[in-house]
């Protein structure tokens, strides 16, 4: 028997990846806090447990998997609430790593491209140090993360749970987004759906690489799977400008114009995965184009802003 907690099972990708393990037969539970749910919900046959990671409740029974994907994700949710940000990664981290260590249960950890900060290196290997200025707001989900990933390493390191699996998500769309989330895709997908000027941040030449949901789930479940304890990055290498995303979200939603916004402090001026590592020891590769994904993700806010 197979039975996963997937914390953060009610936010955009929890929610995707509960719904991917239910359809491969585990029996999952999905333990979150609400505070950035996805509009879509916890999948039916999942079993809801509203909680804290940083304390979290009892939940009879073993599990087998823990998936750790609480936090709040998006640069405007992390940013309203740094000092919960932090004790989600420092705190929250532990307590699924001594449950991990408890249940023997293969542990799986999200983390980010944004461990890399503004980066220096581009594309971001895994080897890559990276570059976070620990005195900008942003450093509160960037060293959040790094302190849950050396955490994770020190767990395994000294022998005390060694089953642990950390792969570091680049920036992710695609169907189950809040269309209140705040991150780029969603803002100006929901933008040209309700006719209002996609907002650029800064001059737009800053890049991003976006993978498709579905993608991304492929390789966590890869990963989980592997015995791989190295940190893999997951993510398209295809790296386009905020301007020219905001022209194919143009070519699918229409054009609604756009207006330039102050860019947010240390915001990363560029981004890429070098994903050789998935591609070796996962067999692992995003397949779904970028604008396919934007056509599905366009139909799914169309559907959640008709209510
Ligand atoms: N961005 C933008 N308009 C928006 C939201 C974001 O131009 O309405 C920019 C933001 O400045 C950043 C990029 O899009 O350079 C990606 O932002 P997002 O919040 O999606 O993710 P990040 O990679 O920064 O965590």
């Amino acid at each position: 028997m197979t039975r996963a907690l997937v914390t953060g099972g009610a936010g955009f990708l929890g929610r995707n990846l509960s719904e991917r393990l239910q359809a491969d037969g585990y029996e999952v539970v999905a333990l979150d806090n609400l505070s950035s749910a996805s509009p879509l919900g916890v999948p039916d046959g999942v079993e809801f447990i509203e909680g804290d990671v940083i304390e979290p409740p009892e939940i009879a029974g073993r599990f087998t998997h823990i998936y750790h994907f609480a936090s709040p994700a998006s640069p405007p949710r992390y940013l309203t609430d740094p000092i919960g940000t932090m004790r989600t990664g420092a705190e929250g981290t532990r307590h699924m790593l001594e449950w991990a260590e408890r249940d023997d249960a293969v542990f799986t950890f999200a983390s980010t491209s944004e461990i890399y900060g503004d980066p220096l290196e581009h594309p971001q290997q895994e080897s890559y140090f990276g570059n976070v200025d620990i005195t900008s707001p942003r450093a509160c989900y960037d060293e959040a993360k790094r302190y849950a990933e050396a955490l994770v390493h020190a767990f395994h390191r000294s022998g005390r749970h060694t089953r642990t699996r950390i792969v570091r998500v680049f920036n992710t769309y695609g169907p189950g987004m809040s269309p209140d989330d705040g991150r780029v895709v969603s803002n100006f997908l929901v933008q040209a759906i309700k006719g209002e000027p996609m907002t650029i941040q800064g001059d737009g030449t800053q890049t991003r690489s976006f993978c498709y949901v579905d993608d991304l789930i492929e390789g966590i479940i890869r990963l989980s799977r592997s015995e791989v304890a190295l940190p893999v990055n997951l993510g398209n290498p295809n790296e386009i400008t905020m301007l020219e995303l905001a022209d194919r979200v143009a070519e699918i939603a229409g054009d609604p114009g756009k207006v330039f916004t102050d860019l947010p402090q240390s915001d990363p001026k560029i981004r890429r995965p070098d994903i050789s590592r998935a591609v070796e020891l996962l067999d692992w590769k995003p397949v779904v184009e970028l604008a396919d994904g934007l056509v599905e993700t366009h139909q799914y806010f169309k559907q959640v802003l008709a209510g």
